[in-house]
């Protein structure tokens, strides 16, 4: 059984595996460390991941990419839609105003949702696992998702999660698997300090986004202080601009622009980042931008050089400063308090980048790296910190404790109908709640900012009511996370409807407690409520009825006597949230057993196909060989006639597409004709080696 941790950037997947000894990262069938994020669909079989590199070439628009962007995002949005005029696949709005994926599966033009193809991915990537895992699935995963994600792409990772039959513990943010991966270690030497924090800068430039977060370690404990992002830049900007440039130029010159078709977009895109990637050490002032057949057969071919390429990006790299300043004011401190500057991501790889990084953090650009700390593996530190998460919550390791406290990235309010006995209440319930919990009363308004960019997370607070009838409670972003949240964002976080409040429990308006959890994955709901019925002192009937918990209150009773006591009646709380339904989860679920099923199927065909043909011309070449002194002529004859029909087939429609046991019976009936052959043959080779046995043995 094994527990493992999933970075899913928005390129590149990195699977990362808990170990005893430590942390490994899962290699896949190409025996490579990192997975490309594409699913492909070509007629009826899907290729994912390595698969879909070569595919995605000619099947570009039914290659589904950058689907992190999308996931959970409003269809009409204006940053979707120009993601969308980029991609070379099509995409739709859904009746639920998410974003639908059209691919050629099965030969017709088939909608699925961002959950299914995501759902796809990671299944892919669950099989990858199990591979290296004698065949068993893992028992858990951990997955990440960038900070900014908001509570309706959330749940869209976590949906996808169980369509690919995961059990994710966590939907974990990338800058706290980061920070965990760092911290952790650093702990277990004590190298951190009991109670002075030892604050640590985690920049991550990725694909399309850019986070910069401010974390404070001491022994056996992770704070995030304070995260920041530009969810527009990230390494693709620098492609992007590269490419523009090159097609302004191929327009001058051939009156065809390269960028308004997908397929020469995505070639040219293909090759700017290579140039990027070509002259991003210190220290290389030139590369080649070569493209073959750009637009209508003509290539394209010429130099780009550094300085080129730093006045294309200049605009870019002033972007880098403001989440920086951002998220150290948000912390609280200055830049000199920083311990060391932390550099993770694909996109940090470029020198401009990092001398910028450098300047704007006033770090010493003589030392190596410029000043910036690297002690993480870029590409890989996101997984291991799943990985690690998941090792810390699964119930199959034992790892010493370390507690990690997320910030909470959009401010929520819940808000309800304000009733006349509202007034009435106050929060004086007894609690012996295991986990943190604040209180809130609903008698001032109807409404209350229940979680703040300064709270952390996960976390319970409480709301008390003075209710007798069912009630609904509203959560959503505030109007403050607005500057926060992407464009046009699902402000409304969902409805939670409270109800089964008994009759006859009390004399006066009954008191109902709701718990708001700002939870693990970073979703926010009404766990739980409670009618709260106060056990009168004098009532020891009542008190009997309590339990445990009456037992501690009365511990309690000494240090606080005014303390009211209070028995709980466990309501209903019926959540209505935005997203896929359980039971289209479910369906989903089933369609993509059937749909990997299918691809197994396919997989096994082909290679019973790719047996036969093997077969075929393997006992050709035998019976004029090795077979040669063992066959009749006449029935060498026969076998070869046979042969040469079964190629025959084997290059006929029905031969391209056949079944399994067709091919299986095919190549069952070639071995009985060469079966004797084989037993002569071998028989014979043996022959003397049996002799000398014997010999030695008389
Ligand atoms: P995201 O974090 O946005 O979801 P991701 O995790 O898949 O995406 P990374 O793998 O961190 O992204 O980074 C990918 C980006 O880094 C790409 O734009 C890629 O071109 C760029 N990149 C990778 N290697 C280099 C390199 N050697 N030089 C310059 N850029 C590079
Ligand atoms: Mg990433």
């Amino acid at each position: 059984m094994s527990v493992i941790g999933i970075d899913y950037g928005n390129v590149e997947c990195v699977i990362a595996q808990a170990k005893r000894g430590g942390i490994d990262i899962i290699l896949n069938e190409n025996s490579n460390r990192k997975n490309p994020a594409m699913v492909c669909v070509a007629g009826k079989q899907r290729y994912i991941g390595e698969a879909a590199v070569s595919m995605a070439r000619t099947q570009y628009k039914n290659t589904a990419t950058d689907v992190k962007r999308l996931i959970g995002r409003k269809y009409a949005a204006k940053d979707v839609q120009e993601e969308i005029a980029m991609y070379g696949f099509k995409c739709v709005e859904l009746p639920n105003g998410l974003v639908g994926i059209v691919l050629n599966y099965n030969d017709t033009p088939t909608t699925f949702t961002c959950e299914q193809v995501v759902g796809m991915f990671l299944n892919k990537m669950q099989s990858i696992a199990a591979v290296a895992n004698d065949g068993v699935n893992p028992a858990y995963c951990v997955l990440s998702c960038p900070g900014y994600f908001t509570d309706m792409q959330r749940r869209g990772m976590l949906n996808a999660a169980k369509i690919a039959g995961m059990n994710c513990l966590r939907l974990m943010n990338e800058h706290t698997a980061v920070a965990l991966s760092y911290g952790i270690y650093k702990s277990l030497r004590n190298l951190f300090h009991e109670t002075e924090p030892e604050h640590v800068m985690f920049i991550d430039i990725g694909h399309s986004g850019y986070t910069v977060s401010v974390v404070a370690f001491v022994k056996g404990k992770l704070q995030v202080k304070s995260v920041a992002y530009d969810r527009f830049l990230g390494g693709r900007n620098f492609d992007q601009v590269i490419a523009k440039d090159v097609a302004e130029k191929f327009q001058a010159k051939y009156k065809k622009n390269p960028l308004a078709d997908a397929k020469s977009r995505i070639k040219l895109l293909g090759a700017c980042e290579k140039a990027k990637k070509n002259l991003s050490p210190q220290g290389v002032n030139s590369t080649t931008l070569a493209v073959e057949c750009l637009v209508d057969e003509i290539d394209y071919n010429a130099k780009l050089n550094l300085e080129e390429f730093e006045t294309l990006i200049a605009p870019l790299l002033d972007r880098l400063e403001a989440p920086i300043v951002k998220a150290l004011a948000d912390a609280g401190i200055t830049k000199d308090k920083l311990s060391c500057v932390e550099i993770v991501g694909g996109g940090v790889r470029v020198a401009s980048v990092k001398r910028r990084l450098s300047d704007i953090l006033g770090l010493d650009k003589e030392k190596p790296n410029m000043g910036l700390s690297t002690t993480l593996n870029a590409d890989e530190a996101v997984a291991r910190g799943c990985a690690l998460q998941c090792a810390i919550l699964s119930p199959l390791f034992k790892v010493k404790d370390f507690s990690i406290a997320d910030i909470v990235n959009f401010p929520v309010r819940v808000s309800w109908e304000k009733s006349a006995t509202d007034a009435a209440a106050g929060d004086d319930a007894g609690d012996n709640d295991d986990e943190a919990t604040e209180s809130n009363s609903a008698a001032d308004g109807n409404s209350v900012l229940i979680f703040t960019r300064k709270d952390d997370f996960p976390k319970v607070k409480r709301i008390t009511f003075r209710r007798a009838e069912e009630f609904t409670i509203d959560a959503a972003y505030d109007d403050s996370a607005i500057e926060y949240l992407p464009p046009s964002p699902f402000q409304s976080i969902g409805k939670f409807t409270v109800s089964g409040i008994p009759n006859g429990e009390t004399d006066e308006v009954p008191r109902i407690r709701v718990q708001v959890k700002h939870d693990i994955h970073g979703l926010v709901e009404v766990s739980s409520s409670q009618m709260m019925v106060e056990v009168k002192e004098e009532s020891k009937e009542e008190e009997a009825k309590e339990g445990e918990e009456g037992k501690e209150a009365e511990e309690k009773k000494e240090e606080a006597p005014k303390k009211k006591k209070f028995r709980k009646i466990e309501l209903k709380v019926t959540p209505s949230v935005g997203g896929l339904s359980g039971v289209e989860v479910t369906k989903a679920t089933e369609e993509e057993l059937a749909m990997a099923q299918q691809d197994r199927v396919i997989e096994e065909t082909a290679n019973k196909r790719n047996e036969l043909e093997t077969f075929v011309y393997d006992l050709r070449n035998h019976l004029s060989e090795k077979y040669s002194d063992f066959v009749a002529p006449n029935d060498r004859d026969d076998i070869e006639n046979k042969l040469n029909e079964m190629e025959d087939w084997l290059y006929s429609d029905e031969g391209f597409d056949s079944i399994k046991s067709v091919y299986q019976s095919k190549l069952d009936s070639l071995k009985q004709l060469s079966a004797p052959i084989d037993v002569r043959h071998v028989e014979h080779s043996e022959r003397p080696v049996a002799v000398n046995e014997l010999k030695a043995v008389i």
